[in-house]
């Protein structure tokens, strides 16, 4: 059975009910009534497992949070109001100010502003390296670091990461490694490759319609013996890790982060989410599958695509070895200037202009003039933003159609 295979029965199976409402309930209730005060006493204590209120945990995002934590073998999961929010909780729960991260590969926009603009205001400073620079990473580390943060793709230079030796880095240094997973569900499982958390825009392709906003990150168990957590890099968790034993990241994200910054998700996307993730292991292999044939015809034409599924890639071989299921719905094309991109955008009868990704719909976005239009001159260069650069992600259409659609539009 293949790893989509396997997904397919696992995702339909775990978002059913075979005795009462098969379709997940959507629980809209912001506060739920605790009964008693014994009752009370013990949810707030935690000993009582029922709702507190619906900013702490609400049960139809439960539900979400149980199937993505599955999908990755993690111990548990804190869906999220955005993947912005994902990231925040996932960060702001772990760091203090004076305390350093590094961040490896392509980065999306707003993380890359939530570091340099956000973070930093609160004294927390970020370092970028490329996917390449391993010693450089090694070097960076020091007793304040706290967070190595990984993109699995680079979004949009679409560099691949070798994420097992990053792993190993970041467990030699006893360093937590995060990585954001948006563009790479089922293809790639962050938890077993080394990392301790993966983060999701599940905006994207595990919702896949542009019907809800949201965000997931799913933890790994804190070990019973050593573990990173346990080291004086983290002592001032030390508290939480003592008593939350091997569900501590989720107790740290819930009262260092959740609770007070409030990203959680909302019921009804939640369930949007799940309708979503029914359908994610048909909808993945589809559209990587679009995109190797699509890479494939655009270059054949002389159009100018970046995907690591050419031969002419840099990391062509690691995307054979170890992206063997896809990365993903990405594609760039370069059109060489501003004037011809935009040309292009305005002759595409098929693609949506918009900035999501991992949509039904295949959509596109000129990147200099729009997301990364406050971005300084050096770090577009360090995030392969060029003056012609369009991003596509192809969607669920016959690969053809798109491909057709395209020449046209190159004219
Ligand atoms: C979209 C995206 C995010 C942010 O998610 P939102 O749901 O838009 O807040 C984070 N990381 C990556 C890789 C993304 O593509």
């Amino acid at each position: 059975m293949n790893h989509f295979e396997e997904y397919c029965t696992k995702f339909v199976q775990a978002t059913g009910n075979k005795e009462g409402a098969v379709s997940t309930p959507i629980t809209n209730s912001a506060s739920f009534a605790y009964g008693d005060p014994v009752t009370a006493e013990g949810i707030f204590e935690g000993t009582v497992k029922k709702p507190l209120y619906s900013r702490m945990g609400n049960p139809t995002t439960a539900k979400l949070e149980s199937v993505l934590a599955q999908m990755d073998g993690g111990v548990g999961a804190i869906a999220t109001s955005s993947g912005m929010g994902a990231i925040t909780l996932a960060t702001m729960s772990i760091v203090n100010a004076g305390d350093e991260i590094i961040s490896i590969g392509g980065l999306f926009s707003g993380t890359y502003s939530f570091f340099t603009e956000t973070l930093s205001r609160f004294g927390v400073n970020s370092h970028f390296f490329d996917v390449e620079e391993l010693q450089g990473i090694k070097n960076a580390i020091n007793d304040n670091t706290k967070i190595i943060f990984l993109e699995s793709v680079g979004n949009p230079n679409m560099r691949l990461p070798d994420i097992k030796a990053i792993a190993n880095i970041a467990n030699e240094a006893g360093v937590l490694l995060m990585i954001d997973n948006t563009v790479t569900p089922l293809c790639i499982s962050p938890l077993a490759l080394g990392a301790d958390a993966a983060i999701y825009s599940t905006t994207k392709i595990i919702s896949g319609n542009a019907s809800a906003l949201g965000g997931c990150v799913v933890y790994r168990a804190v070990n019973e013996g050593s573990d990173k957590l346990k080291t004086p890099r983290y002592k001032d968790l030390s508290k939480i890790v003592t008593k939350m034993k091997k569900m501590a990241f989720i107790a740290i994200a819930k009262k260092r982060a959740l609770r007070d910054f409030g990203v959680s998700a909302n019921a009804n996307a939640s369930y949007q989410t799940l309708l979503g993730l029914e359908t994610l292991a048909l909808r993945v292999p589809r559209v990587t599958n679009s995109v190797e044939i699509i890479v494939k015809a655009l270059h054949k034409n002389g159009i100018d695509v970046n995907h690591p599924s050419l031969e002419s890639h840099p990391h062509h071989q690691r995307y054979l070895n170890d992206f063997s299921l896809g990365c993903g719905s990405l594609i760039t094309i370069d059109m060489g200037t501003k004037e011809k991109a935009f040309d292009f955008l305005n002759k595409t009868k098929l693609a949506t202009l918009t900035a999501n990704i991992g949509d039904s719909r295949t959509l596109v976005l000129h990147m200099d003039s729009t997301i990364y239009r406050d971005i300084p001159q050096d770090a577009k260069k360090f995030l392969g933003i060029t003056d012609g650069l369009i991003r596509v992600s192809i969607g669920l259409e016959n690969p053809q159609d798109i491909i057709n659609d395209f020449i046209q539009a190159r004219g």
